[in-house]
């Protein structure tokens, strides 16, 4: 007799997106969940203070350096790093329930959080987000007006140091026109859903 079985759900990819800050990286990963509903932001704990227009469970879960602490010792991230001088990291669980409903779910954390997600999840798609030039980057750091001149200046020295993991990255995406580098995260999420290994039953049409 066969068994009365619910359709099993394809479990969702991991896509990470990092950037050194200024490189449009949010603007592009809110771009794309507008467009993409089987698309989930993991929204990440942090010790950093809220900026004007940001939301606690929205943007990020705002907390402090001793919850953020015990959450480590609860073994509750499955990545954190200290990101210019603040803590930031990837909730464990909400990661694992929402890949096993089935959706994609997209990390927007720094490289060092790459690199641990990728040792993680070995099946992780890595994206790396540059922008054209490191002038264009001082730029858009200056004209966004978000930081004071001393975290500008931190900023950039640590945009070298971040670029410099781009080999650890499955995709480059150069940010100079935002529509372009869209298109091309877009084509990245495509791909990788077509792509054999993803597949439970590779061999079609074979017994
Ligand atoms: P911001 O303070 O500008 O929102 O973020 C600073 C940096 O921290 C960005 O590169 C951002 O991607 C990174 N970040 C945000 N959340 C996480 C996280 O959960 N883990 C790690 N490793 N980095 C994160």
């Amino acid at each position: 007799m066969r068994k009365n079985r619910l359709p099993s759900v394809k479990r969702g990819l991991i896509i990470v997106v990092s950037a050194p800050s200024g490189s449009g990286k949010t603007t592009l990963c809110k771009k794309l969940l507008e467009t993409n509903h089987k698309l989930i932001y993991s929204i990440s704990a942090t010790t950093r203070a809220p900026r004007a227009g940001e939301f606690d469970g929205k943007d990020y879960f705002f907390t402090n350096v001793k919850i953020f602490k015990k959450m480590i010792k609860n073994n509750e991230f499955v990545e954190w790093a200290e990101v210019h001088g603040n803590y930031y990291g990837t909730p464990k669980k909400y990661l694992e329930k929402t890949l096993s409903r089935g959706y994609d779910v997209i990390l927007d954390i720094d490289v060092q959080g790459g690199e641990a997600i990728k040792n993680t999840y070995p099946e992780s798609v890595l994206i790396f987000i540059a922008p054209p030039s490191l002038d264009e980057l001082k730029k858009r750091l200056v004209t966004r007006a978000q930081d004071n001149s001393k975290t500008i200046a931190l900023r950039l020295k640590n945009a070298q140091k971040e670029m410099s993991y781009v080999k650890f990255y499955d995709y480059l995406v150069i940010n100079d026109k935002l529509d372009t580098a869209l298109d091309q995260l877009k084509s990245i999420i495509r791909a990788e859903h077509t792509k054999i290994k993803r597949h439970k039953k590779p061999n079609l049409y074979l017994n």
